[in-house]
């Protein structure tokens, strides 16, 4: 390339070569002393107007965007649905992970604990099916939580619609948004969970054996799911079980006794709806052996992720998650001894 600038080069490829283009010296030569105190005294107007203050400040909003998030799954709609954030101290809740190894984990995640924590429910639209997976917290953990029905009407549904509900486990804030005020939140819903789990923490029973606070999950689960049990609309299943065309119950015993996976299926497209395989992404992705004081049976809970990560970064299932930052949505790569989650491609629907 020959050293000269032609005078056709492009405006850019001159100013790139570091030549001012004609015209700007031009302008420059042709600006007299007049338009340049013009200039000035334009300049001096505009900072005086930028000193003056709004005539009102606007008030915070303080809200968040609405609770739900939609992606498709070859012909099923998909939306995920907010039902609120807790802080957790997931420092005391953890467990078989060293102090020093979490607060590492968090820092590179920039979180601090205690973790503002996603809870998250699913909504598949089958075309011929609304199902909705897991019923958030109700009024079981406090005002930070219990925005299903928000987020499911503002998603453009409501409570009627749906048809049947599958809930991951019997833990307050999957089913407690399963009632409003002591009566079905879903009034024409078929309410079905892993039969495991109804005889844990159904059973009067075990709760009269349960000490002090541990009462508390079997009258919650008492509470969300009798008035269902009451009008016949609560069905058991045991074990993997094809519920409707497209979607399956996967075992996963560990967390509770009755701890179920969902499998949807479309056109070759599959999603896994994993409940509370995990809790804390900044923590479990990078090291899955860590396991929190919620399971009932931690070893087992964490052989259930150990191979239920191996199998979906293996065949590319996407997850919907219920404790990771909502919409809790992505899929994982397997990087070293553990996982990095890869949260969806944000689309617009089609
Ligand atoms: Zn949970």
């Amino acid at each position: 390339m020959s050293a000269d600038v032609p005078l056709r080069q492009p405006f850019l490829a001159r100013l790139a070569k570091g030549s001012p283009p004609a015209f700007v010296m031009t302008s420059l030569r042709k600006t007299t002393m007049s338009s340049l105190l013009r200039l000035a005294a334009l300049a001096a107007s505009l900072f005086a107007f930028a000193l003056v203050p709004a005539h009102a400040a606007a008030p915070r909003v303080k809200t968040q965007a609405p609770g739900f998030y939609r992606v498709m799954l070859g012909d099923f709609e998909i939306t995920a649905l907010s039902d609120g954030t807790v802080a957790l101290p997931m420092g005391k809740l953890m467990t078989n992970v060293q102090p020093a190894e979490f607060d590492r984990l968090l820092k590179r995640a920039f979180l601090a604990d205690p973790i503002s924590t996603s809870v998250n429910a699913f909504l598949v639209n089958t075309g011929s099916k609304l199902v909705l997976i897991d019923a958030g917290a109700g009024n079981f953990f406090g005002p930070t939580l219990g925005n299903l029905l928000t987020s499911l009407k503002a998603a453009g549904y409501q409570p009627e619609q749906v048809d049947e509900i599958y809930i991951t486990h019997l833990h307050g804030d999957h089913i407690g948004g399963l009632i409003a005020n002591g009566a079905p939140a879903f009034p024409n819903a078929v309410v079905r969970a892993d039969k495991r789990d109804l005889d844990e923490w159904m059973s009067t029973a075990k709760m009269d054996a349960a000490q002090g606070d541990a009462k508390q999950a079997y009258q919650g689960a008492m509470a969300a799911l009798g008035p269902y049990q009451t009008k016949g609309r609560l069905q058991p299943f045991d074990g993997a079980t094809q519920l409707m065309p497209g979607i399956r119950a996967l075992p996963a015993y560990g967390h509770t006794p009755g701890h179920t996976l969902y499998a949807v299926e479309s056109k070759g497209k599959k999603m896994v709806v994993i409940g509370d395989l995990m809790h804390v992404a900044a923590v479990q992705f990078p090291n899955p052996a860590a396991t929190i004081s919620f399971d009932s049976d931690s070893p087992k809970a964490k052989g259930q992720r150990a191979k239920v990560f191996a199998e979906v970064a293996k065949d590319g299932s996407l997850l919907a998650i219920a404790h990771v930052s909502f919409p809790g949505l992505g899929h994982l790569r397997k990087d070293g001894a553990g996982y990095t989650f890869v949260p969806v491609n944000y689309d617009v629907i089609r």
